[in-house]
């Protein structure tokens, strides 16, 4: 036994001797499965798993690191990792997964771990929907922490401006309750800033509302057309309602067999709309867009709310991936030209495509209960996905990345939204997300909760701080 495995399986032992109970080392059968992530670019290599079952397991993981000066990290889903673990303990989180809903009061609890497709499972069927993402894969928690806008954000706002409760154990002071009520300030931060480190999150109360259908979905638009779209997208969007949603997705779609045929191997435009007004007023507001060229696939229409990932149709199966954003002031006719000549038919980045989405409407306004969440004064998003290449991810990707944000540069606004950074903002991404004081009140709060910065976080620069 080497000594590194010695030391592992003294950790292991400590942790079972504090309460754990199910402490996984790297040559345990289910060690590999409970570090699954959807990006296949992280490498998770902790010395000991704690697959957590309770509050209780996550406390005492955390004693015993606290004890041993041992760094933990906190496993979600594996959607939005932001830097490898290297040794010390990684708490598991998907034995914690549920969901319970509470119909008189109308929230549910998620437990964390838990993808947000068996929250929408469980309430669509009481005609209710929850504020999810665009890809109902995605982990609740890990996608709360971080603010949350999904497809229907301009009229309802961040997921995390909905939140009743927040359970969560921290170093400092084991499992506490953060709510309005209870523990206001930590409550505050981690809407928006819980990805820095307070502790390990077991589940969120959201609430949830009495939503049954949307006007909603996507329209794709040929080669040949999406310069035109793209321009009409501009002023369209600056001017859209606060029932409705939009973003737009300018793509260069692999030649896959599971593709629809008319997308395969082409460079198309996907423009994504959801409203929550009548359908008759929805479609009022589609026209223009729908005016500008025909599409070569028109799937918008009435969407039962439970089919809401269809709006975006994100990729649900695994795939390593770099990525990269950044928030706009606006989107002129300047902006639409630059980004065109930087990422028009032809273009030989190493890029899966551009997504930008419509702010404004309910995002740009703080909840009853201020929440960290950042980028309220953008007008629009830009998220930047690399080509899933592993030899180009560290290197040409992050590269082709930083070309498309320079070219924006003109149109930057302070702040970046945290669930729609990647590795490719670079290493002191954390510190432009916010607004200088708020990243200081938020680091104070971080280091109340987690003295000893056992916490590893997003970045190990966090714990410089
Ligand atoms: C296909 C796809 C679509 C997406 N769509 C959207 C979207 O529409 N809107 C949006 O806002 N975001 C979106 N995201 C981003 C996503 O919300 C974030 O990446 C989110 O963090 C994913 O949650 P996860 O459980 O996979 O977290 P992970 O990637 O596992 O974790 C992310 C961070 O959160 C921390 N964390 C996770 N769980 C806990 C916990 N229980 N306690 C403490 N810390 C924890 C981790 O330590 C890590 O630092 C999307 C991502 C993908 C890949």
């Amino acid at each position: 036994m080497s000594s590194d495995s010695t030391l592992s399986s003294a950790l292991a032992d400590a942790l079972r001797a504090a309460g754990a109970s199910t402490v996984l080392l790297p040559a345990d059968a289910g060690f590999r499965e409970e570090l699954r992530v959807f990006n296949l670019h992280t490498r998770h290599d902790p010395d000991v798993v704690v697959a957590a079952r309770s509050a209780e397991d996550v406390a005492a993981a955390l004693r015993v690191a606290q004890e041993r000066e041992v760094p933990v990290t906190a496993l979600g889903l594996g959607h939005g990792v932001l830097a490898d673990t290297e040794g010390g303990i990684a708490i598991s989180t998907r034995g914690l997964a549920s969901v319970q809903l509470d119909l008189d009061d109308r929230v549910v609890r998620v437990g964390a771990g838990t993808p947000w497709k068996e929250v929408v499972e469980t309430v669509t069927p009481h005609g209710l929907a929850v504020l999810c993402g665009s890809s109902p894969e995605v982990g609740v928690v890990g996608y709360v922490l971080g603010g949350g806008m999904g497809p229907i954000a301009r009229s309802y706002g961040f997921t995390a401006d909905h939140i009743r409760s927040i359970e969560i154990v921290t170093p400092a002071d084991g499992l506490v309750v953060a709510s309005a009520d209870s523990n206001p300030e930590l409550f505050w931060a981690l809407r928006g800033g819980g990805k820095l480190g307070f502790g390990v999150v077991t589940a969120v109360t959201l609430h949830a509302f009495p939503i049954e259908t949307i006007y909603g979905g996507g329209l794709f638009y040929g080669t040949e057309d999406v310069k035109a779209v793209l321009d009409a997208f501009s002023s369209w969007s600056a001017a859209l309602p606060v029932t409705a949603s939009a973003s737009i997705a300018i793509m260069n779609l692999p030649p896959l067999p599971e593709l629809p045929e008319p997308l395969r191997g082409r460079y198309v435009a996907h423009l994504r709309f959801a409203s929550v007004d009548d359908a008759d007023e929805a479609e009022e507001v589609l026209a223009p867009m729908r005016a500008v060229a025909t599409p070569l696939i028109d799937a918008v229409g009435v969407l039962p709310y439970s089919q809401i990932g269809l709006i975006h149709n994100d990729p649900t199966e695994p795939m390593p991936g770099n990525e990269g954003g950044m928030l706009l002031t606006s989107l002129r006719q300047e902006t639409i030209d630059t980004l065109y000549s930087v990422f028009g038919p032809g273009a030989q980045l190493p890029l899966v495509g551009i997504e930008i989405r419509t702010l404004g409407g309910r995002l740009a306004e703080q909840p009853l209960e201020p929440n960290a969440v950042s980028g309220r004064d953008a007008a629009y998003s830009v998220f930047v996905l690399g080509a899933p290449v592993p030899e180009l991810l560290d290197t040409a990707v992050p590269q082709a990345i930083g070309a498309v944000f320079a070219a924006l540069e003109p149109w930057r606004a302070d702040e970046l939204l945290i669930n729609f950074v990647g590795r490719a903002n670079g290493p002191d991404v954390l510190d432009r997300v916010w607004r200088p004081e708020v990243v200081e009140r938020l680091h104070a709060l971080r280091r109340a909760a987690d003295p000893n910065g056992i916490l590893a976080g997003p970045r190990a620069g966090v714990l410089t701080r």
